[in-house]
């Protein structure tokens, strides 16, 4: 007889493990009419391998005995309980709607814009069949595949032609490239931008096959500075939008028109890199730069994101002068970087909604939380406090607070947003602690902590979600 506290040797355990088949009559009960045969018998497998691997490490049973037929019991149980893990696992996507109570509008993390519901119907109407992506229903003929998002990109922002790619990093790239590669760039430094890490300037600039010649300082560039690099290598020049900084103080930047006009006299195209894609000037915030002031302005080619102030899905955007634009369509990295149909179908709704801008603001989620007013954001926090009812106010000890959120997705760095939150302290758990089970929740609920408080920005909590939030918060206060 061993003494009790002494692990018996792995090898013997092992034949105590459960076989494959011992668990799928179980497991195929357990899971109902859903997976096959053959996706039970994985599970399972996987299930057995890790106990094999963890007796092998000599980590012992979990809660089972060092003997016999309860230890074979004890391991069986355990394998049908983890193989149901990893059925369940296997179901629930990775990618997978949260909420965000962050407060932070355009979250580059968690997706930046929402989409609006016109165009998360038209994504869904093209998905389900097929469409008239490249095809032309006039003439039965071939078509262009962004013939309709041209014009319309045109008639909202001015400009003689435009062309959709996956992002704003790769119609940056891909402009640089088409204008300048091999030759020089002119770029102040106030503007060597970073965006979310990975889009650096120089590094876009490198990836362009152009060569970045910076002018100017930090705080202050002049007109001259552009002026005296001009080399008979100079091949385009570029402006940058500051979009997630700002140099305070003493600042010097050289206005688009001005340079333009440099551009026009010595014969050089400029580029403008505006971010964020602002159509329309949202209530309440400072102003963005338009695409159509850059239009206006004469700037050759501009770019900007989809999916920030814009409000639509992930998208490179450029637009500008004929001549450009016809020669990006042209170029062989347009077939590399353009969209595919549900991003089209879904950024077409989304421009569509400008053409009345009267109510484009209250169309897109984006911009109406961008413009919501701070009270009617306090009134969801109310209606979420009065679901909690007293008792679990008490608990979790959540109150109205005033709080601030951000715009996000490097648009106007600056700009803040004041918002109203619920906060929270439940006893017996730390921020951290509270924060993380939010976030473990499913859906998952991303807080802000705050001086020691959870906070819950209700700013980008749509109204039909306050009932998921309450059931957080309720597992959270373990009721
Ligand atoms: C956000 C941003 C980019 C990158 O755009 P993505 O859509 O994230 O690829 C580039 N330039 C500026 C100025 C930006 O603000």
């Amino acid at each position: 007889m061993k003494s009790p506290g002494k692990p018996a040797p792995p090898g013997q355990l092992l034949r105590h493990l459960p076989s494959v088949d011992e668990l799928i009559p179980e497991l195929r009960r357990e899971a109902g009419g859903g997976p096959s045969d053959a996706a039970l018998a994985e599970a399972a497998r996987r299930a057995i391998e890790g106990q094999r691997q963890r007796l092998r490490g000599g980590q012992a049973p979990e809660g089972g005995p060092a003997n016999g037929p309860a230890l074979r019991d004890s391991l069986r149980r355990e394998a049908l309980h983890q193989a149901g893990d990893i059925l369940r696992a296997d179901q629930r996507p990775r990618l997978r709607p949260l909420i965000n109570a962050t407060g932070i509008v355009l979250h580059t993390n968690l997706g930046r814009a929402p989409l609006s519901e016109a165009a998360c119907e038209a994504l869904l109407g093209v998905a389900r069949g097929y469409s008239n992506l490249e095809f032309d229903l006039e003439s039965g003929k071939r078509g262009r595949r962004e013939g309709a998002m041209e014009e319309l990109l045109c008639r909202l922002t001015g400009a003689e032609g435009a062309v959709v790619v996956n992002n704003n990093a790769a119609a940056v790239m891909f402009a640089i490239r088409l204008m300048a590669e091999g030759r020089e760039v002119i770029v102040s430094r106030g503007e060597l931008i970073e965006i979310g890490g990975s889009f650096r300037i120089p590094e876009i600039m490198a990836q362009s096959g152009a060569r970045l010649v910076e002018v100017g300082a930090t705080n202050k560039t002049r007109l001259e500075d552009y002026e005296s690099a001009i080399g008979p290598d100079t091949g385009l020049l570029l402006k940058a939008h500051t979009s997630n900084f700002r140099i305070v103080g003493f600042t010097e930047e050289v206005p688009r028109e001005r340079l333009v006009a440099l551009g026009r006299e010595r014969g050089l195209p400029v580029l403008e890199d505006l971010g964020s894609g602002c159509l329309l000037p949202v209530p309440g915030l400072p102003a963005e730069p338009t695409v159509a002031a850059s239009v206006e302005a004469g700037v050759d080619l501009i770019t900007f994101s989809g999916d920030k102030l814009l409000g639509g899905p992930q998208a490179g955007i450029a637009v500008g002068r004929a001549g450009w634009v016809q020669k990006l369509k042209k170029h062989p990295m347009m077939r590399i970087l353009r969209p595919g149909k549900l991003t089209l179908a879904a950024l077409e709704a989304t421009l569509r909604a400008y053409l009345d801008p009267g109510t484009a603001a209250g169309a897109l989620p984006a911009l109406r939380m961008l413009a919501e007013a701070p009270e009617s954001v306090g009134r969801r926090v109310r209606a979420l406090l009065d679901a909690l009812g007293p008792e679990l106010r008490g608990k979790l000890d959540a109150r109205e607070v005033e709080t601030t959120g951000k715009v996000g997705g490097g648009a106007l760095p600056l700009a803040e947003l004041p918002s109203r939150a619920v906060a929270l302290a439940p006893g017996g758990l730390s921020p951290d602690e509270t924060e993380e089970r939010l976030r473990r929740n499913d859906p998952p609920v991303i807080a802000r902590i705050h001086e020691d408080r959870v906070l819950l920005d209700l700013r980008c909590v749509r109204e039909d979600e306050l009932p998921l939030l309450a059931r957080a918060l309720r597992a959270l206060a373990g009721a």
